[in-house]
This record gives structure tokens, sequence and C-alpha cells, in this order.
């Protein structure tokens, strides 16, 4: 069985995000960029699917600019076999991805494919969802366990206040919960190796997708800077000013 498992190209998550001045987005020159987070625990599961073998390849895709090889070849150094770069120069809204990723999905048949439940950038927890619609395969999204037993898939999902288990029929699109399992590092030698794996690069017009704008980005603004705090004396004080300053206690 194949896994195809899908890499975005994001912010790392550890930078603070700049909005740029005239508040059209995100101010991404020299920021450091990562492998969207829920898509390295998709590509932890899609490896040790094949550790234990249940899967015989992994397939990493990402759709967007030439730098998001770089991600490719970090999916790569962790383990996946091969990778399809999907060149698109501007940023996609999720219906457009979805499309662009049910044609790979067209061609390569895999038994699952698994992406992160939402990419930290946009925040959309769209594109699975509409994978799924767009292939007829069934969905287990946030996902926290995956077990397959011959042609049935076991998802384990986070829900409000517990867990659901739901059986699917494969193939399978499965989206990661942060719990599902915790990735590995890649190492020096398998970042070197990574280097000499196979990365085939497609364009939007070979796979026959036509992107339409659906949504229009409006304006992005950020948080309201936290007032500095104060030490109180006492508990008394506390309460007098959320009483009478902050007025949040009657
Ligand atoms: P979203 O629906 O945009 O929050 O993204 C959910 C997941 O879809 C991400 O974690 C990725 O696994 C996948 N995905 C979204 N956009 C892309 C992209 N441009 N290239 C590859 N995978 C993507």
């Amino acid at each position: 069985m194949k896994v195809l498992v899908t890499v975005k190209r994001v912010i790392d998550y550890n930078v603070k995000v700049r909005v740029k001045s005239d508040n059209s987005g995100v101010d991404l020159n020299n920021v450091k960029m990562a492998m969207n987070p829920f898509c390295e625990i998709a590509v932890e599961e899609a490896i040790r699917l094949k550790e234990a073998g249940i899967a015989t390849e992994v397939v990493a895709v990402s759709v967007g600019e030439k730098s998001c090889q770089e991600q490719l070849r970090t999916a790569l150094a962790l383990g996946a076999d091969r990778a399809i770069h999907v060149e698109a120069e501007q940023e996609l809204e999720s219906l457009n991805v979805a499309k662009l990723l049910a044609k790979v999905v067209e061609a390569e048949q895999p038994g699952i494919v698994i992406l992160g439940k939402q990419a930290i950038d946009t925040d959309n927890n769209q594109t699975g969802q509409m994978l799924s619609a767009l292939t007829g395969m069934a969905q287990g999204t946030f996902a926290s366990n995956i077990e397959i037993k011959d042609d049935k898939a076991l998802v384990t999902r986070e829900v409000d206040g517990g867990l659901q288990t739901i059986e699917l029929a494969m193939p399978i699109i499965a989206t990661t919960d942060l719990r599902l399992n915790e990735p590995r590092y890649a190492s020096l030698p398998n970042i070197m190796k990574a280097k000499r794996k196979p990365l085939e690069t497609k364009t939007v017009e070979e796979l026959g997708v036509t992107i339409k704008e659906h949504t229009k980005l409006l304006s992005v603004t950020p948080p309201e800077e936290r007032q500095a705090g104060i030490k109180v004396a006492d508990v008394a004080e506390l309460v007098d000013k959320l009483k009478n300053e902050a007025k949040v206690i009657g």
C-alpha cells in the first residue's frame, strides 16, 4: 500500500509573526520557514506505517513556490521515499490545493492520504475534508490513532470532551491531531541521503486544474498589545482594583 503525505511550508511556529504595515498580510521577508507542525506528524505516521510493514512506499507532496522543495527534502530525510512538488507561485486557498492534490491522488492511487488537520499560517482546517469530497474517499479527521487492518481503517478522533473511534473503508484520507505521535528528527546521514532521493516537479497546467479565486483576503490585523501589568501589595488591594478599576467583580 502506498501512503501519500502532504507537506506545507509555513512560517516557523517559533517566529513572532509581523503583520505588514498596510495590513495586507503577514510579512514573510527574511522570516524562518519550516514544515507545518501537523504535517510533521503526518510524515511521522506515514513512516511508522512503512516501518510496521503496512505501507510499501511513502510519497510526500507539496504545493507552492520552489522553496517548498526544502520541506520536501526534510520529508525525504525523515524517511519518505520520493517527493512531488506541484509548482504554484501564488498562495493558494484550500479548495485549489485540494483540487491539485486530487489529481495527484488520481495518478498515484494511494491507500491512505495523510494531511495535517490544519496549516498554522492560515488556520483553514479544510484541505483534508475537501480532498475527501473531491476523491470520494472516506475521511478520518483529527486523528489521534490510526490502525489499518486489511481493507478497513480504525481512526480514533479527538472530539470535544473525548474520543471517537470510527471504521472506514479503504482507501482513506486522514488528518492528524497533536496526540497522534511524536515526530522524530532527521539524522545528518539521512539529510545527506535525501539529496539523492527522487523529487519530481509538476505544474498546475500539467495537472489540468484551473485555479479559481473563491475567497479574497481583505485585511490582517495583529492582536492588541497587552498593557504592562502592575504589582499589588496584598489581596485586599487586588480585590479593590478588580472591583473598582477593572470592574470585573461585583
Ligand atoms: P488547511 O486546510 O490549509 O488548514 O491545511 C490542512 C493540511 O492540508 C495541511 O496541514 C497540509 O497537510 C495540507 N496542505 C494545505 N496546503 C498545502 C500545500 N500548499 N501543500 C501541501 N499540503 C498542503
